[in-house]
């Protein structure tokens, strides 16, 4: 089991754009696209929501000159950014078919003027965790590329739009392959159905998972993580010095590998970090985010004075300028799942008529009248809203 959610990665629309994959045996792979735009935050917040409007969201938006990215749905489901290859579904193709659209153009290649940064290596090592190889199994994305079906049904790796059967986008264009790789970083990616030993030796997998809105891995705290080093250790599965306590360390990793292997995991699936059917067998249940004492640290925050900002400048993106989107979206999904909110608007991150309409129902709600409820969120009934809806409000 690989990474599902990026850590640090924005949420973008409802977080459910796809299903199961078709041929999850398939070898693993991923599909760069270039959304033919303008880059920064205002194409970014754009095509962002447009691409919910349109229904065809990839998994991953990046911003190739301000290192930002979004994630629209997990990484172990479909996307929506391919058409069908007559009855094929291109979309659902191998274990994993992550898509990415890059804020560019494919007739001038991104890979000439970009700035990877953290966030890039984040969604590289997502993109390892899965087993992808560090490939292009059908060669160059210049103009003129193949699309070889039998390649495509069975070698894993990266590829770009232009080399999917059934499709006819060129995207994302001449692209220099082996930089997306080398920006990368770190040892590569683990041997495709290799072996439990890894690339990189001794190395310990440090990225997290998010199961049931809980997060585990490396740097993961909270009440759950204690109770997962507990039953390892009850397990015989312990490579403790110390605790287990409440931080995820590396201890914990390789305690975890340990409790993997024994099931008869290998590989990439035995990398110690927890996969849903590993954890369910080791705790009997899957605690839930609600369940547990660490569930705070884990909520989102809302700044108030970005969202009276964005609740004024009505209709968001026409003014230019930040939209402060991602409070907007936490609020909206707060609003929707109020029922005040109806889905079309609940995740297109723009405070506009239609969100302040829903938030002045909220106002109401909480017993404001007249002008005190106007739709422009104050910090009290931000605060009520965020106490039953699960973020935090900075004011
Ligand atoms: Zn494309």
């Amino acid at each position: 089991m690989g990474t599902t959610w990026i850590a640090g990665a924005e949420r973008l629309g409802g977080g459910d754009i796809g299903g199961s994959m078709d041929t999850p045996s398939a070898p693993p792979r991923v599909v760069w696209h270039t959304t033919e735009s303008g880059a920064g935050d205002a194409a970014f917040d754009a095509v962002g929501s447009y691409l919910t409007r349109a229904a065809s969201e990839p998994h991953i938006l990046y911003d190739p000159t301000t290192d930002r990215i979004g994630q629209y749905g997990p990484l172990n489901e479909s996307a929506r950014a391919l058409r069908n290859d007559g009855s094929t579904r291109t979309n659902r193709t191998g274990r994993v078919c992550i898509q990415i659209e890059v804020l560019a153009r494919a007739g001038k290649p991104f890979t000439d003027y970009w700035k990877p940064g953290p966030n890039f290596k984040a969604l590289m090592a997502a993109i390892r965790s899965w087993g992808v190889p560090d490939t292009w199994p059908a060669g160059s994305c210049a103009p003129g590329a193949s699309r070889p079906r039998t390649t495509w049904a069975t070698k894993g790796g990266h590829y770009g739009h232009c080399h999917i059967p059934g499709n006819d986008h060129w995207d994302p264009g001449n692209i220099d392959r082996n930089a997306i790789l080398k920006a990368a970083g770190g040892g590569g990616s683990a041997p495709q159905g290799g072996t439990s030993g890894s690339a990189s030796g001794s190395s310990v997998a440090r990225y997290q998972v998010t199961i049931n809105g809980l997060k585990y891995g490396y740097g993961a705290s909270g009440s759950h993580v204690t109770a997962v080093g507990k039953a390892l250790v009850a397990q015989g599965c312990s490579a403790y010095q110390e605790g287990p306590g409440p931080n995820w360390t590396d201890a914990d990793t390789k305690s975890y590998q340990k409790w993997q292997k024994k099931l008869g995991y290998s590989g990439s699936d035995a990398d110690g970090v927890p996969g849903e059917a590993s954890l369910k067998r080791l705790l009997g249940t899957l605690p839930g985010a609600s369940a547990s004492a660490s569930k705070p640290a884990a909520k989102p925050t809302v700044d108030l004075s970005n969202l009276i900002a964005a609740a004024r400048r009505d209709p968001g993106l026409k003014q230019g300028g930040t939209t402060h989107a991602a409070d907007v979206r936490i609020v909206e999904a707060a609003l929707k799942a109020e029922g005040l909110l109806s889905a079309a608007y609940a995740s297109d991150g723009s405070f506009g008529s239609v969100t302040v309409t829903a938030y002045a129902k909220w106002q109401r709600r909480c017993g404001y009248t007249g002008s005190a409820a106007d739709g422009i969120p104050g910090k009290a009934s931000l605060e009520a809203l965020g106490a039953k809806r699960g973020f935090k409000v900075k004011a």
